[in-house]
């Protein structure tokens, strides 16, 4: 039985301190265990519609994308068909799902799998087929419905800060698809930093991201950059040991994203404004599975 009812409440926002330095923690992954923090605001308008005005959702990315388990739950929530495309994964994910792919399928997702050299030709021919009823959401949610839920984030931000009287700040948040940061750049008055970083490619694919769904911002959010480019997901040592240190000073994060923004931020410390409000966009749900990556590939947690 899926709950069909959602507390609309702000975040709490609590003082974190890493490796000697302060922060702030906008805890959206508390938001609601089902929902992947920065997921269920980019989603939160199609939270509102109404049942019968959908029959089927369909979106594509990842097998263990935290977008593809906020739909999953999202469509079961509200009776929704939900057809989701991945390319090709491997046999052994395919007989033995875990992490988010494993409990999006115990929701009602169906997967389907596409090869990988025409993967988005594919995609743009099955989105180009839809029919009336089916909703069609961009990997990751990269898609101008998500500025809705951004802004009440933006405004719960602004008001967490004139509570404690603070003229100028900064907010970090890690980038994929980078639509989290870009609509709160949008969203936020210019004495307030946006700073972000690409997980997913490099600066050049996440500027070109933004100018696709915003092109004419007069300011754009700032990128960090210095840990270079990464394959998405790929594990490293370095990850693993800034998430276990995170998690010792009190808040577990997720360990795709969190990590390299948390590398940045000490990294560029120094010369960032304060204080830092880092948003906390859940996906611990995708820990397990990643952690099993990790020690795949031999990197253990000490
Ligand atoms: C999806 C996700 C992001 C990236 O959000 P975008 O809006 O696609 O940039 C960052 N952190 C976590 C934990 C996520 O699940």
């Amino acid at each position: 039985m899926i709950e069909t009812d959602l507390a609309f409440t702000a975040s709490p926002v609590e003082p974190f301190s890493w490796r000697g330095l302060d922060f702030f923690v906008k805890r959206d992954d508390l938001i609601d265990s089902r929902f992947s923090g920065n997921k269920f605001r980019k989603l939160y308008s199609l939270f509102k519609l109404k049942k019968e005005s959908v029959k089927r959702v369909v979106s594509y990315g990842g097998a263990q994308s935290n977008a593809m388990l906020s739909i999953a739950y999202l469509a079961a929530m509200k009776g929704w068909e939900f057809d989701y495309y991945v390319k090709s994964i491997p046999t052994w994910l395919e007989n033995d799902p875990t992490g988010n792919l494993k409990r999006a399928l115990e929701l009602g997702m169906r997967l389907h799998q596409l090869g990988t050299e025409e993967f988005y030709d594919s995609i743009e021919s099955i989105r180009s087929q839809s029919l009336d009823g089916d909703l069609f959401i961009p990997q990751g949610g990269a898609d101008p419905v998500a500025i809705e839920g951004v802004r009440i984030l933006a405004s719960e931000i602004l008001e967490w800060a004139d509570g404690k009287g603070l003229e100028s700040f900064c907010v970090a948040t890690p980038s994929g698809t980078g639509t989290t940061a870009l609509y709160l750049r949008k969203s936020l008055p210019e004495n307030i930093k946006v700073v972000t970083t690409p997980v997913v490619g490099d600066e050049k694919i996440l500027r070109a991201q933004w100018h696709k769904l915003e092109p004419d911002l007069t300011i754009y959010p700032d990128i960090l950059f210095m840990f270079g480019k990464h394959q998405f997901a790929k594990p490293h040592p370095a990850f693993l040991q800034i998430w276990n240190s995170l998690k010792d000073s009190g808040i577990e994060f997720d360990l795709v994203y969190a990590p390299k923004m948390w590398y940045e931020l000490e990294k560029s410390y120094d010369r960032l404004p304060k204080p830092i409000l880092y948003l906390h966009s859940g996906g611990v749900s995708g820990n397990v599975s990643q952690l099993q990556n990790y020690a795949f590939r031999g990197i253990g947690i000490q």
